[in-house]
Formats: C-alpha cells, sequence, structure tokens
C-alpha cells in the first residue's frame, strides 16, 4: 500500500521501518530533518507525504502535535483525498480525537479516521511485534490489516473511533501504577536491608510477577534508565487520563498520588529518561539506592 508515516521518534520509526521491510510504499516525514527511514521518501512536509498515499499513519507526542500534522500550515488536510484512511497511533486525548475525526471526514464522506495508539514500547516498535487498541469501522480496520500485520502481532478493536485511546489510557494508567509500586517496593525494601537481586528472583517467582516487570528488570540491574518511554510521554498519558476521567465524572486517587511523583521527577530534570528514573526521586527521598547485583 502506498503509505505516508509521519512522525520518526522512539516509535514511529521502527514501525515506518517496518512497513519498507513488509514492502509498503513509504513516503516518511519527521518535523526535525535528519530522521529518515532506508527505502523511504523522505518528504518534505505532511501533505507532501499524504499526497497520493491510500493511508495516513501518524505517531508524533501528543494531542497538539497531532492537530499540528492533520491540520497546521501544509498539513495533511490539503492532501485529504477520497477513499484515504487516517490512522493515529499516537496517544492523545479521546475527545480531541473525536473532534480531529469529524473534521477530516467533513472532507469527504469516504474518508476514514482511526484512532490506533499501541503498547509494547521500543522493543516491540522494532521487532514488528506492537499491540494494536483501534476505534473505528470493521470494515476500514480489515483494509488496514496488511499495516497492523507489518508493524504488530495483535489488533483489538474497542469500538467506533476515540475508544482505542479511552483503552490506551486505561492501559498507561495501569503500568504508572504497576511501576510505581515495583519502585517503592525496591526502595523500601532497599532501606530494609534486602537488594534488588535477592527481592526479584522472589517477585518473578510469586503472582507479583507482571509483563511491567519484565520489561523493566533488566534495565533497572543495568541502571540504565535512557528512555524506551519518556517519563514526559508518561505524565502527559497520566494527565489525559485524569483529564478523561474528570470529564466522566471518575476519581483516580491512586494515579493522582503517582502525577505528583512525575511531576516532581520531571521538575528536577528527568523528563527525558525513561519513566523508570522515577526510581531514583523515591531512592532520593528514602536516602537509599537500590543496589544491582551485576
Ligand atoms: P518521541 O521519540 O518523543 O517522538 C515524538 C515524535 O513526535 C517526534 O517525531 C517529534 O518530532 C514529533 N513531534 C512532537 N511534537 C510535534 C509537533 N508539534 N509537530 C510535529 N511533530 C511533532 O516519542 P515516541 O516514544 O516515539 O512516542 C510517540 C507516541 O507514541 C506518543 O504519543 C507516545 O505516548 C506513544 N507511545 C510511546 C511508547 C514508547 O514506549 N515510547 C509506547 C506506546 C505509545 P521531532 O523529532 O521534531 O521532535
Amino acid at each position: 500500500m502506498r503509505v505516508a508515516f509521519l512522525g520518526l521518534g522512539i516509535m514511529g520509526r521502527p514501525m515506518a521501518a517496518n512497513l519498507v521491510k513488509a514492502g509498503h510504499e513509504v513516503a516518511a516525514w519527521n518535523r526535525t530533518a535528519g530522521k529518515d527511514v532506508e527505502g523511504a521518501r523522505s518528504a518534505t512536509t505532511p501533505a507532501d507525504a499524504a499526497a497520493g498515499a491510500e493511508v495516513v499513519w501518524i505517531c508524533v507526542s501528543d494531542t497538539k502535535a497531532v492537530e499540528a500534522v492533520l491540520f497546521g500550515a501544509d498539513g495533511v488536510e490539503q492532501s485529504l483525498a477520497s477513499g484515504m484512511i487516517v490512522a493515529d497511533s499516537s496517544t492523545i486525548s479521546p475527545s480531541a480525537t473525536r473532534r480531529f475525526a469529524e473534521r477530516v471526514k467533513a472532507r469527504g464522506t469516504d474518508i476514514a479516521y482511526v484512532d490506533a495508539p499501541v503498547t509494547g514500547s521500543k522493543i516491540a516498535a522494532e521487532a514488528g511485534s506492537l499491540i494494536f487498541m483501534a476505534g473505528g469501522d470493521e470494515a476500514v480496520l480489515a483494509r488496514l490489516q496488511p499495516l497492523f500485520h507489518a508493524m504488530g502481532k495483535q489488533v483489538f478493536h474497542m469500538g467506533e473511533t476515540s475508544k482505542g485511546q479511552a483503552a490506551k489510557l486505561a492501559m498507561n494508567l495501569q503500568i504508572a501504577l504497576i511501576y510505581e509500586g515495583f519502585a517503592e517496593a525496591l526502595t523500601l525494601a532497599a532501606k530494609l536491608g534486602v537488594g534488588v537481586e535477592r527481592l526479584l528472583p522472589l517477585v518473578q517467582a510469586s503472582m507479583v510477577r507482571s509483563g511491567v516487570v519484565d520489561y523493566k528488570a533488566p534495565f533497572l540491574l543495568q541502571r540504565d534508565f535512557s528512555p524506551n518511554f519518556p517519563l514526559r510521554l508518561m505524565l502527559k498519558d497520566i494527565r489525559l487520563a485524569l483529564d478523561a476521567a474528570r470529564e466522566a465524572r471518575v476519581r483516580l486517587p491512586g494515579l493522582e498520588a503517582v502525577e505528583e511523583v512525575y511531576d516532581v521527577a520531571a521538575e528536577e530534570g528527568r523528563q527525558d529518561l525513561d519513566y523508570a528514573a522515577t526510581l531514583t526521586l523515591l531512592e532520593k527521598w528514602a536516602g537509599v539506592e537500590v543496589k544491582s547485583g551485576i
């Protein structure tokens, strides 16, 4: 298929590369020049990338960034044409997603909009084993199947447009709380004299084991806090979830507490590290370092 891929960050670049590998004709664009994808045409603007494309796939930071690539100067809107599908894998606001979809569809009744945020982080993006949670028409998702297949291993249809984003916020709420529990447990155990090298095998043997711990433990053991999922983006998602909760009159006291940890961690300069670096703030508060046996 002819695909415009917009946003070549930690996630977007390997996703676009996997589309090229699968034989799709890709035009790739990134706001800041210098990020390219081998085998893809480097487009000069979102409108340039989208011209003549069957599918426009977006993976940028946040709600404002999606709005900019769709409707800003030289945005996708200028190149929208009959039969085109816009798919957004960024994690953004569900209510803004509904507005964006309406504006895109207003350009032609047969233009479709799908929200398709992902879970799996950098490793799964590179391996082509992302999990998508999609909102949109079943028939449109079926047309996107070859692209989903090139970038991921599973697609969950969550309902109409914006329901993928709603599910994604519910997913990242859990990741933030699970990791916070793990990091607080490591910190307390270290302060009480039990190091990570002894606690971790116990965690992994028990019902406490989780995918979050499986993913993060090797990085923690190496004290490698380079970004797989930058802290600033997890904080963005925590705020998106709290905003959505306020709109829906839902209380999330656990997530509100975790937001404070992320706020301070970001204020103190950890925003571009992985969100796993919230551990270092807990360590600082406790006056202890979770030791590695490696
Ligand atoms: P990233 O590495 O920070 O990349 C962000 C991308 O967005 C870059 O290409 C950036 O362009 C672009 N961008 C930012 N503001 C823009 C604007 N105003 N206009 C146009 N482009 C703009 O982020 P990422 O990790 O790839 O994440 C991308 C999305 O996937 C986010 O919504 C994130 O929440 C979600 N996500 C990430 C992960 C993960 O583990 N990393 C997992 C699941 C979902 P520049 O190069 O010019 O800055």
